[in-house]
């Protein structure tokens, strides 16, 4: 087993940024903890880490309960967000720095050193200083320099978030390798709901404090437990269930509010018996997708998302008339906004 976390909450005065969170980590996995800034990401993961202790609850690392264990006895490598590399040393010496204070031999840590470079795919810069490498390459020094210990628990705070977009992507997919040839125990922060389906095997989605749901990125997109994951994993119209998109199409709930996917709205050119009228109020091009704008008759506005394709074959104009209805639509018994 990786890593239990049982009923954990932590309090900052009288601000619970961590409130009773109960969850599992497989061993060898890579998990996402994905939310909103403010809910609880990094007090989690610190927790973990053993940089905070927990007011109640407890952690247990491999088994072992770890709440009282101090942050060396918990074994962990750390990757943050600005985590600094050491100016004044060679990205060699930056890797080797947790084996050095530990006291290593030196042909070994001299091996192990090489190994990483080349993991992290920078051999060949091992004797350039952090100031002669580009931030995507300092990141991945840092990275290597957690992995050097081999740690038994990888802790990621927004470790690319400070990156520009092209980067960040590319590391995106370089980590996912990298974790699939490491297998080290991974938990990921992120606020970027792309980014934790991109790459983790599971996510644990976190809302004030608290856990909303945890599944693959499959289950947590195609069923989301609450009104506030299915809001924050992808784009979402919220309706009232009042709608006349919902009348013939048999969608009567019993909740207010009906949670509709853009690319969950059919969109024709004719009536078909189930659709409602509609006018193409904007219509926005994204390249492969287009978003249109559209007014229903009932006054309620609805963004439908259109493949390249679909868009071409009906041929839309601004301001055109069209008939819709809903694929799919999902309704929750509490609503919590974000
Ligand atoms: P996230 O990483 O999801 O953005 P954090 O875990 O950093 O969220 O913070 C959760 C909440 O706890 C925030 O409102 C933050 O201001 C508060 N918080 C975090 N650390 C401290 C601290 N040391 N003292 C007081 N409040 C804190
Ligand atoms: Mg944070």
């Amino acid at each position: 087993m990786g890593i239990i976390v049982e009923n954990v909450s932590k309090q900052f005065g009288s601000f619970k940024a961590v409130d009773s969170v109960s969850l599992e980590i497989g061993s060898g996995s890579l998990v996402a903890l994905l939310g909103p800034s403010g809910s609880g990401k990094s007090t989690l993961l610190r927790l973990i880490a053993g940089l905070e202790l927990p007011d109640s609850g407890k952690i247990l690392l491999t088994g072992k309960d770890a709440t009282y264990q101090s942050v060396q006895e918990r074994n962990i490598g750390f990757l943050f967000q600005h985590y600094a590399l050491f100016k004044h040393m060679t990205v060699r010496k930056n890797i080797a720095f947790g084996l050095e204070i530990r006291k290593a031999p030196k042909a070994k840590i001299k091996a192990r050193v090489e190994e990483l470079l080349e993991l992290v795919q920078l051999s060949g810069l091992g004797d350039r200083y952090p100031s002669q490498l580009s931030g995507g390459q300092r990141q991945r020094v840092a990275l290597a320099r957690a992995l050097a210990p081999e740690p038994k628990v990888l802790l990621l705070d927004e470790p690319f978030s400070a990156l520009d977009a092209r980067v960040r992507k590319d590391l995106r997919a370089w980590l996912r390798k990298l974790h699939d040839e490491v297998h080290v125990t991974t938990v990921f922060v992120t606020h970027d709901q792309e980014e934790a389906m991109e790459v983790s095997d599971e996510i644990v989605v976190m809302n004030k404090g608290r856990v909303e749901q945890i599944g693959t990125p499959a289950e947590i997109y195609d069923r989301p437990a609450t009104a506030f994951v299915m809001s924050f994993i992808g784009p979402v119209n919220v309706l009232p269930s009042s709608s006349n998109i919902f009348q013939s199409n048999g969608f009567d709930s019993a909740h207010p509010e009906m949670f509709l996917r853009p690319q969950d709205i059919i969109v024709e050119t004719s009536p078909n018996g189930t659709t409602v009228a509609a006018r193409v109020s904007r219509l926005i091009h994204l390249g492969w997708e287009i978003q249109a704008e559209l007014t229903l008759d009932d006054g309620q506005v609805v963004t439908a998302h259109l493949t390249r394709d679909r868009f071409d074959e009906l041929n839309l104009q601004p301001q055109q008339r069209v008939y819709v209805k809903p694929k799919d639509a999902k309704s929750f018994p509490l609503y919590f906004s974000i």
